[in-house]
């Protein structure tokens, strides 16, 4: 029943639930403030006659703008919260209730700084300051009324104490508010700022800084991921074990760097060909693994021989004009749930025969 009851009070809907949560505190706050000025009535100290149309008019109002939030009417305003507007009456509720409370009518602007206070988490700085005109106009309004109307007679000076009071409330208000959109700010700058890091920490956790290409490790989570969908689907995968050719001597003769551009060149070459769901990466040294996903053997053999074609006639910074890079694969296909470690072990004995049978070729397991 207590489920039921919530359930129909705060709907479902998370961001309508704290939005009525909210708008349900400042009812129970307005409740305890009726409670108060009851009190006061008890005691003869507020205006009999306007006691109970105060009552109704604080109530009603906080009500209804509970009913609307409910309602989701407001659903598609820039403020569905309708913090505005809770303040606009609450405020002036609370003047009102200063007018009606008599000598005790100070018990009012403590009241006021929580209504303020609870306005700060949902106005903008533009808001807030409107709300701060607008409270010392109705609050200065209602002094006006104790120094000049019906009931004056008392000396100024207490009322005109009051009415500071109530300036330096909403001066505190205004300047903590800035200070708490200024930490807002900065936390959504810092976590930005965090996003953006986080970002680039995965990047370097699965990407091999040279080539650009997927390492190692990030290269064994993809190739667990699309074994499981090949044997999900019963489609074939292809894994190609591909190795630079006497690249110790491109090092040993034309530098480290020379060598280096030639991994890049290589990597850059190998994605320019491929298909976005092919992924090459870097499985050591000069020893790329590539993995075409739903292929078979007769279509990844092409792809890798139009690669190999491709590197033959690639040209390369820091090497001379006629010199041409060539590389030796070996391929496996993986049918039936093969195991990645079993694939990959074929494709090794694919590439070292090709080695031996000359290299600047493709052997298929
Ligand atoms: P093979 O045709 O039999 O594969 O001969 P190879 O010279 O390519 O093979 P070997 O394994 O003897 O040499 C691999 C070389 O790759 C040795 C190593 O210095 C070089 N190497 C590995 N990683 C890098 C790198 O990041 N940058 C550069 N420039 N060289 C690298
Ligand atoms: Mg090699
Ligand atoms: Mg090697």
């Amino acid at each position: 029943m207590w489920l039921r009851l919530r359930l129909a009070l705060l709907t479902r809907d998370r961001r309508q639930q704290i939005r009525l949560a909210q708008s349900g505190l400042a009812n129970l706050l307005m409740l305890g403030c009726v409670a108060m000025l009851h009190l006061l009535n008890a005691y003869g100290i507020t205006d009999q006659r306007y006691i109970w149309p105060w009552t109704l008019m604080s109530v009603g109002s906080m009500v209804a703008v509970f009913a609307l939030i409910r309602s989701g009417r407001v659903m598609h305003w820039q403020d569905p919260s309708l913090t505005f507007q809770q303040m606009f009456f609450a405020i002036l509720c609370a003047a009102t209730g200063y007018c009606i409370s008599g000598s005790e009518r100070g018990v009012l602007i403590p009241i006021l700084a929580v209504v303020l206070m609870f306005g700060m988490f949902g106005m903008t700085q533009r808001q807030v300051l409107v709300v701060g005109v607008y409270t010392l106009a109705v609050f200065g309004a209602a002094s006006l009324y104790w120094m000049l109307g019906p009931e004056a007679g008392e000396p100024a000076g207490p009322e005109i104490a009051r009415l500071m009071m109530v300036a330096i409330v909403v001066a505190g208000v205004v300047v903590l508010t800035g200070r708490l959109h200024g930490m807002r700010e900065r936390s959504r700058q810092q976590r930005a700022a965090l996003s953006i890091a986080l970002e680039r920490i995965r990047e370097l956790a699965t990407r091999d800084e040279l080539t650009g290409c997927l390492n190692r490790r990030a290269m064994l989570e993809r190739m667990a991921e699309e074994s499981l969908r090949c044997v999900r689907n019963n489609t074939p995968m292809c894994l190609v074990l591909i190795d630079l050719d006497h690249f110790k001597a491109v090092n040993d003769e034309h530098g480290h760097a020379a060598g280096d551009a030639v991994l890049r060149g290589f990597a850059e070459l190998a994605h320019g060909q491929l298909r976005g769901i092919d992924v090459l990466s870097r499985w050591g040294g000069e020893e790329f693994l590539l993995m075409l996903g739903g292929t078979g053997a007769q279509q990844a053999e092409l792809c890798v021989q139009r690669l190999l074609t491709g590197l033959a006639v690639t040209r390369f910074p820091g090497l001379p004009a006629g010199m041409r890079i060539t590389c030796s694969a070996g391929l496996a296909e993986c049918r039936g749930g093969e195991s990645i470690v079993s694939a990959v072990e074929r494709a090794d004995q694919a590439l070292y025969q090709a080695k031996n049978e000359g290299r600047n070729r493709l052997v298929c397991a």
